[in-house]
C-alpha cells in the first residue's frame, strides 16, 4: 500500500508518516502542491492524505486536477481550518473523507483503512484467502486460525496481493508499493519476499504467472 503524503508542515507531516510507516504503508511524502500534482501524474498511489494549505498550489487544486483526469484515487483531506466552508468545497472537489488539525493519529489510520476498504469493493474490515487472514487494523496475520509472523515488507507485500486478489500483479506494481522514493531495491527483492511468503503460508497460496507477475493461487 502505497500513500501519497501532502503536507507544508515539517513537525507534523514527519509525525504522520512515521505513524503510517508503522502501520505498514509504504510513504512519499511531499511539501507543495505542484509537487504532489507531479507526484499523482507518475506514480500509481492507493490513498493520497492532503492538506489544504500549501506552497505553490494549494490542496484543493491538486485534488480538481486529480479528479478531472477522471483519477479515482480515495483521498483525505486534512484541513487546519475549521470551516464548514472548506469542508463542503473540499468533499464537492472529490474528497472521500476529511479530518480537521488538530487530529488523534490512530484516527487518520483507521479513516484511511475505512478508505481503502471501501475502495477495495469490501466492506469487511479483513481480508482472507485460502485460510490466510489479515486484520489491517492490528496488522494481524493467521493461518488456519494459528498467528503468522511476517516482516514489515512481507506484510506490505502480502496486504497488496490481497487487495488486488482477482488481478495478476507485476513485479513493478508490487516494487512501486513497497518502496518509496529513494529507497534502494535490490534486482530481485520482490522474489525474496514471495519466497518468505511461500514458505509461511504455503506454496501454492501465491502462483507465479509467467512472464506477467503473480497472484494469488489454489481455493479463493
Ligand atoms: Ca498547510
Amino acid at each position: 500500500m502505497r500513500i501519497l503524503l501532502v503536507e507544508d508542515d515539517a513537525l507534523l507531516g514527519d509525525g504522520i508518516r512515521a505513524g503510517l510507516k508503522l502501520a505498514g504503508y509504504t510513504i512519499d511524502w511531499v511539501r507543495d502542491g505542484e509537487a504532489a500534482r507531479l507526484a499523482l501524474l507518475d506514480h500509481a498511489y492507493q490513498a493520497c492524505v492532503l492538506d489544504l494549505g500549501l506552497p505553490r498550489r494549494g490542496g484543493l487544486s491538486v485534488l480538481q486536477d486529480l479528479r478531472e483526469r477522471g483519477n479515482p484515487l480515495p483521498v483525505l483531506i486534512l484541513t487546519a481550518r475549521d470551516s464548514s466552508a472548506d469542508k463542503i468545497a473540499g468533499l464537492d472537489a472529490g474528497a472521500d473523507d476529511y479530518l480537521t488539525k488538530p487530529f488523534d493519529l490512530p484516527e487518520l489510520q483507521a479513516r484511511l483503512r475505512a478508505l481503502l476498504r471501501r475502495a477495495g469493493g469490501t466492506t469487511t474490515p479483513t481480508l482472507e484467502h485460502a485460510g490466510v487472514v489479515l486484520d489491517p487494523a492490528s496488522k494481524r496475520v493467521t493461518r488456519n486460525g494459528e498467528a503468522v509472523s511476517l516482516s514489515a515488507r512481507e506484510y506490505t507485500l502480502l496486504l497488496d496481493l490481497l487487495r488486488h486478489k482477482s488481478h495478476i500483479r507485476t513485479r513493478s506494481q508490487l516494487e512501486e508499493s513497497l518502496y518509496s522514493w529513494g529507497e534502494e531495491t535490490g534486482s530481485n527483492t520482490v522474489e525474496v519476499y514471495i519466497h518468505h511468503l511461500r514458505k509461511k503460508l504455503g506454496a501454492d497460496f501465491i502462483r507465479t504467472v509467467r512472464g506477467l507477475g503473480y497472484q494469488l493461487g489454489g481455493p479463493a
